[in-house]
């Protein structure tokens, strides 16, 4: 049957009736029809297929239909549109070919950016300077159009024209562009992104971030340079539909054998284990730093208080080190693993930065405001790994620490006021202030970052590279087995009559064989993940709870620091509720309690244990400096002051070290301290190494 009106008219009667009775209830407010295109398939196969490659006509076909059935009582719904949603089968958009071209194809993605909603002219009307005259011109898409001569007969001349936008036309339109969801690129792959024009009432209801799938019709047109026109055509999908779908661990399919598999192994006494040797098994040791990576990707349980206030179950995990040491390779596992897994570099490579912004677009939104979606929110529901964390752009700073915590980005630019949700976990990497760790100094004091975004990290570790034999050669032995396994492989593929079997390659794999596959372990991540809801057991509770105290407890000496804040109790939690999930466990126990208390401690000393007492001092995350230091810092102004004398003299430097080392400071630290006095403005120095208070 080919598709005419009648056809129309008797699939909406036979399907739609009461729906097109509600819209024309609503109408003007609702102008859509939604149909399911499974509908049309069991109504009439022809007519379905004939919908996908021939969308132009049968769509108008069914808008007239549509527009013109015969309602009761003289309701009109003479602008009403028909929206297809649902078709069979998904286009990736990097598999998206000029055969598509015209026709009606469903593309899914994330939205990377969303221009403002705007009018848009569709019939514009010109008038002729001459006559007066008005000549209407409908607008193709994209460039705008204007008359060649007047369309007054009697006049016929080239104008002047003036647009007349009282009497031109204009719908709502809105631009967007989607790119592939993390999920579905290969690491190293950009992913591929496509632009689509949004019109009338579908405008302004998605946000950069959101997962849609869109219905449309592919179009070509031919890019304008500033040359003339060029060979080349962009393409751009005219929507027919667009629905935003809730993003969850669902993705992930999980058949009803790997579920069979993954409640067996979680009963496993050795699971925990295992699945930590399956995290990133080709770098050596970091036994504390991959299980917080793994309790990362399990993640913790989200809290939606009854008041409205959200505590996140995102586990932010934070390294600090020297060049060199892996960082960078951890993170890359990571995102490997984790459910839209996104990687990213501090240092910026798009404009959109880890947040979101708002610009205006030129080249894309045509000059209109244009909001787009950074690394965070496109890791919604996810996992963002921040390389270079250190290096962020400063407008990025303020924006993370909401991020972190409220996992939102906010924007109030320009007129526009959204929301976008970013709830993702971190797991970020970063060097120390000047390349390398001082060893020293706290270690607080060295990471370059503003201490109220470090204490959003739930875990942060040190990893330091110093010479050490027992550790460099057992580094080195792995490193030696992981290149030496690759060597065999590639001999084996491509050396005819190389001798090498199967069984040396395997035998040489086996020390850098993670217990789990990648695919594997991606699947058990997120069936725990939708699955496991464990309830903490009451010994479980008290023995966080205790733990909590008495770190507490260690800041109420006066001269002691406060240590630590409730932030860490958080983490605490959320870190135990982990642990209990990677054996899908009902209930978080004393064995996890005592687990992450271990990994608590195993940070906490690193990070901030003041090098020079031993104390804990969360001042040192808090404010980026320790008592300790701040104390030395003082001793050292005294003693300079009290050496100049009231005339105010300059002091050698010599005599200023003598004298502080009879009291029984370390050379070393009296040498660094003074850079640092000098650096902060405090101490000037005069002329060579003699010095003077400020
Ligand atoms: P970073 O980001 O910390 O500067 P990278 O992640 O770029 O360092 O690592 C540098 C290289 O050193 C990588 O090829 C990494 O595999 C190797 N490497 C460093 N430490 C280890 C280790 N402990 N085990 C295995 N390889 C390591
Ligand atoms: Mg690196």
């Amino acid at each position: 049957m080919e598709s005419c009106k009648e056809v129309w008219d008797e699939f909406f009667k036979r399907y739609y009736w009461e729906q097109i009775l509600g819209l024309a209830n609503q109408y003007p407010d609702t102008k859509s029809l939604w149909i399911e295109f499974g509908n049309l398939e069991r109504f009439d196969m022809e007519l379905a297929r004939e919908l996908l490659d021939f969308p132009d006509g049968v769509i108008r076909h069914a808008t007239e239909s549509l527009r013109g059935l015969d309602l009761p009582a003289d309701t009109e719904i003479t602008e009403a549109h028909v929206r297809i949603e649902h078709l069979p089968e998904l286009t990736p958009i990097r598999d998206i070919r000029s055969t598509n071209i015209n026709k009606l194809i469903a593309v899914t993605g994330l939205i990377r950016k969303a221009t403002e909603v705007r009018p848009k002219v569709t019939n514009a009307a010109f008038k002729c300077a001459r006559c007066g005259d008005i000549t209407y011109l409908k607008q193709e898409e994209y460039v705008f159009d204007e008359p060649f001569e007047c369309g007054n007969d009697a006049c016929g001349r080239k104008g002047p024209f003036k647009l007349m936008p009282g009497e031109s036309d204009f719908i709502d339109f809105q631009k967007i562009r989607i790119q592939d969801s993390p999920d579905e690129v290969r690491p190293g792959e950009q992913p591929q992104t496509l632009d689509a024009s949004v019109v009338e009432d579908i405008t302004g209801q998605v946000s950069p971030g959101d997962r849609v799938v869109i219905v449309g019709i592919l179009r070509s047109y031919q890019r304008v340079t500033q040359q003339g026109k060029s060979t080349a055509f962009d393409l751009i999908l005219e929507t027919v539909s667009i629905e935003a779908e809730e993003k969850g661990f669902e993705e992930i399919e999980v058949t009803k054998e790997d579920e069979q598999k993954i409640k067996e192994l979680s009963t496993d006494p050795d699971i925990y284990t295992k699945l930590i040797g399956s995290v990133a098994p080709s770098i050596y040791g970091y036994s504390e730093v991959k299980e917080a990576m793994t309790l990362q990707l399990f993640g913790g349980l989200p809290v939606a208080n009854p008041d409205g206030l959200k505590i996140r179950g995102d586990i932010h995990v934070l390294l600090v080190g020297d060049p060199g040491v892996a960082k960078s390779q951890c993170l890359r596992y990571s995102r490997r693993l984790s459910p839209r897994g996104v990687f990213t570099s501090g240092k910026g490579s798009s404009a959109a930065g880890l947040t979101a912004t708002a610009v205006k677009d030129n080249e894309f939104g045509g000059g209109r405001w244009t909001l787009e979606a950074g690394a965070l929110v496109l890791a919604d529901m996810g996992l963002a790994c921040v390389d270079e964390l250190d290096k962020m752009e400063v407008g990025d700073r303020s924006a993370m620490h909401e991020a972190m915590e409220q996992q939102t980005v906010t924007i109030n630019k320009a007129g526009i006021h959204t929301t976008l949700k970013a709830r993702c976990s971190v797991l970020g990497a970063a060097n120390p202030k000047y390349g390398r760790f001082d060893k020293y100094d706290p270690v607080g004091k060295q990471i370059n970052l503003p201490p109220t975004l470090l204490s959003r990290f739930d875990l942060i570790f040190i990893i330091r590279d110093e010479p050490n034999t027992a550790q460099d050669t057992a580094v080195s032995a792995h490193i030696f087995n992981t290149h030496i396994a690759g060597e065999l492989a590639l001999r084996r593929k491509y050396v005819k009559n190389s001798g090498i079997t199967e069984e040396q390659v395997t035998e040489a794999m086996s020390t850098i064989k993670p217990v789990f596959d990648v695919e594997f372990l991606r699947k058990y991540i997120a069936y725990a993940r939708r699955t496991s809801y464990p309830l903490i057991q009451p010994e479980a509770r008290k023995m966080l709870n205790d733990f909590y105290l008495s770190l507490r407890k260690l800041g109420e000496d006066p001269d002691t620091p406060l240590p630590v804040t409730a932030r860490q109790l958080e983490a605490l939690i959320r870190c135990a509720q982990a642990s209990a999930r990677t054996r899908l466990s009902s209930q978080t126990t004393i064995e996890d309690a005592r687990r992450v208390i271990r990994i608590v401690t195993v940070s906490l000393n690193q990070v901030i244990r003041d090098p020079q007492t031993g104390n804990l001092d969360s001042d040192l995350i808090n404010t980026g400096m320790g008592k300790s230091q701040r104390d030395r810092l003082r001793i050292i102004l005294e003693a300079v002051r009290s050496l100049q004398g009231g005339n105010g003299n300059s002091v050698p430097e010599d005599l200023l070290t003598q004298t502080l080392e009879k009291e029984g400071l370390k050379k070393e630290y009296i040498l660094d301290a003074i850079a640092k006095l000098k650096t902060a403005g405090d101490l000037i120095e005069v002329s060579n190494n003699r010095f003077r208070v400020v």
